[in-house]
């Protein structure tokens, strides 16, 4: 019998001693075609709410995948979890993964692609988007999966914007005070970022979201960042500055 860990999977079931869980297909064809498992191989299980599990596989077969969960690795932390929220306009298609995936790693509970007047990409797929969040989710180690919200016009979600989280806006127009100025100035609190589309933002879009009283502009410096590099960079201050990045790293297993 092999102690080794073959991977970590995320999983809705709750997870407690002896709990049984069924894989679904895609982890299903994974376990037996892509890591080629057997019986009794183990595995790291998660649901964002039990901890990681230790769990071994009961029955494996091209159908059915079930596992049973042994013991708790790792208790799911009940506080330090970072409240900030990622908010961008999808880009390319690629562009937008790669955003998805990155925002997972830097801890971001929630995700909301935004639909503004040069999003060019307007048909965006959530439910890749989803999967892509959670394979992230998996891969790093993270205690939950973020919440993947369904594409929304700009104005619409000003409008309703709940006023006691701070919207951070990536503004390339240089009218916002260097980033990391802005949050040693602001108490830390519910955090959200917006960062605009391959375009910018449009100037009747600048506006909009100057007048707003939750929005603080911020700068990301002399150069015109990719849209991508932008979440990206946004969300690595805020860790670094007001987030979790003072945590230490405890791995599951
Ligand atoms: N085409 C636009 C740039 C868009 S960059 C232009 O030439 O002006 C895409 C997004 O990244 C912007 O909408 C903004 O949210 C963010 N961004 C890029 N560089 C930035 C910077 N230096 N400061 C703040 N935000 C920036």
């Amino acid at each position: 019998m092999s102690a080794r860990v073959l991977c970590r999977l995320f999983v809705s079931a709750r997870l407690a001693k002896d709990a049984s869980v069924l894989a679904d297909a895609g982890q299903a064809r994974y376990l037996g075609s892509v890591l080629r498992a057997r019986p009794a191989d183990r595995v790291c299980l998660f649901n964002g709410q039990d901890g990681d599990w230790l769990a071994d596989i009961v029955h494996l077969d091209r159908q059915r995948v079930e596992l049973r969960a042994l013991s708790c690795l790792r208790p799911q932390p009940d506080t330090g979890i970072p409240d900030v929220w990622l908010l961008f306009a999808p880009v390319k298609k690629d562009g937008t993964d790669m955003i998805v995936q990155k925002a997972t790693e830097l801890g971001a509970s929630v995700l909301w692609p935004v639909l503004t007047s040069r999003t060019n990409s307007q048909r965006v797929n959530v439910e890749r988007l989803r999967a892509t969040a959670i394979e992230a989710a998996e891969q790093c180690e993270r205690s939950t999966v973020p919440d993947m919200r369904m594409p929304e016009r700009l104005e619409p979600l000003l409008a309703g914007w709940e006023h006691t989280r701070t919207l951070y806006v990536a503004d390339e127009t240089g009218r916002g005070d260097p980033v990391a100025t802005v949050l040693a100035r602001e108490a830390s609190g519910p955090a959200a970022f917006l960062t605009g589309p391959e375009g910018g933002f449009d100037p009747r879009e600048t506006e909009l979201l100057h007048q707003a009283p939750f929005v603080r502009p911020v700068s990301l410096g002399p150069r015109i960042l990719r849209a991508e590099t932008a979440a990206m960079a946004s969300l690595t201050c805020w860790q670094a500055i007001n987030g979790d990045w003072s945590h230490p790293l405890i791995r599951p297993y």
